[in-house]
């Protein structure tokens, strides 16, 4: 089992299979992009599956397979296979921005993987376009539909962002209450790729709560389970839930289960630190597995406590853009 310092359970492996994108959300990167590595940088995908494998021996029983944009990876879908024939992998998640699932969707049904985030910070078109810088909306309108529709767990993460999409917090929620589908309003985060550094955020999550609450009155808290990262609530007469995440304020460190491996292989223990390790030449350089072990396990017994804490790592500013990291 992979336990922390701090005496927390690490079981849910995000695990980022590219750190390329084909769209360019402004909080995220600069619209010429970034300088994404060379394809022999990035694990194979034999070496993901090996990761995959190893993590799951070693108590991990959730994987959420992030990017980049992972379906920007023609081979993705071979991992996919892989994890879901694993033994003690419970829960196999995606995020995706919904641009190029279109053509798996049918697949990713047939293997039983039904967890996914579709990340959305618009229901206004031209918003929506504003901030992707790309002309991608019907089609993501139209792959989330479908995929409410066909009974995936669906949950929408909207980044709300000052000056942008505010407008739009309320309309989503309005337009999704006719759907079986979580909305979840992230604060945002500095990892840009150096476009914009801030301190503070107007659209914290109290001031989420406060604003959906005024036009919603009638609004009850669900249960969430403890190492969840999002408040959860209902509204009443909605059939969608909506979720507010303190991504910013991070006020859930305490009980966080999650390690992040991206797609070069950093381990990274806490969103807001450095990488701690690298696995890609371990990888490629020892078929022995235990030494792999070895090295996951060293690297989470250093891990901060706090998302603050781990902050301290940074010189002044973060330069990293969410895609590299794994978001
Ligand atoms: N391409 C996939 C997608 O769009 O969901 C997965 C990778 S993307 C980097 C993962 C998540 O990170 C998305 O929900 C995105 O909105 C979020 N993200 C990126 N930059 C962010 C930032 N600066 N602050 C908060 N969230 C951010």
């Amino acid at each position: 089992m992979l336990i922390d310092n701090h005496n927390r359970v690490l079981n849910y492996l995000r695990l980022a299979v590219t750190d390329r994108c084909n769209l360019r959300c402004n909080y995220c990167m600069p619209s010429e992009g970034i300088n994404f590595v060379k394809n022999d940088q990035l694990l194979s995908i034999a070496e993901l599956k090996r990761v995959a494998s190893l993590s799951v021996a070693q108590g991990i029983d959730k994987i959420r397979i992030t990017g980049g944009e992972p379906f920007v990876r023609k081979d993705v879908m071979e991992l996919m296979r892989y994890m879901s024939a694993l033994d003690g992998l419970n829960d196999i998640s995606i995020t995706t921005n919904a641009t190029l699932i279109g053509p798996h969707i049918d697949e990713l049904k047939a293997l039983g993987i039904k967890n996914i985030n579709v990340s959305l910070d618009a229901i206004d078109k031209a918003t929506f376009e504003r901030i992707t810088r790309r002309p991608h909306y019907d089609t993501v309108q139209e792959n989330l539909i479908r995929l409410i529709t066909e009974g995936f767990n669906v949950r929408i993460n909207f980044i709300v962002l000052e000056g942008q999409n505010e407008q739009d917090i309320l309309s989503i929620l309005e337009v999704m209450r006719h759907y079986p589908v979580s909305v979840r309003f992230l604060e945002e985060m500095p990892f840009n790729g150096g476009s914009k550094q801030f301190e503070h955020i107007k659209w914290n999550y109290k001031a989420i709560f406060e604003h959906i609450k005024e036009r919603y009155p009638d609004i009850k808290k669900l249960v969430s389970p403890i190492t969840s990262t999002s408040i959860n609530y209902q509204i009443n007469g909605h059939q969608s839930t909506f979720g507010i995440i303190p991504s910013f304020s991070r006020t859930f460190c305490g009980s966080c289960n999650r390690l992040r491996i991206t797609a070069t292989g950093d381990i990274i223990t806490c969103l807001y630190g450095k990488p701690k390790a690298n696995l890609r030449d371990l990888l490629r350089q020892s078929s022995d597995d235990e030494v792999v072990k070895k090295l996951l396990q060293q690297t989470v017994s250093n891990r901060a406590k706090t998302g603050f804490e781990a902050q301290q790592e940074h010189q002044a500013v973060f330069d990293s853009s969410m895609t590299s990291i794994g978001g």
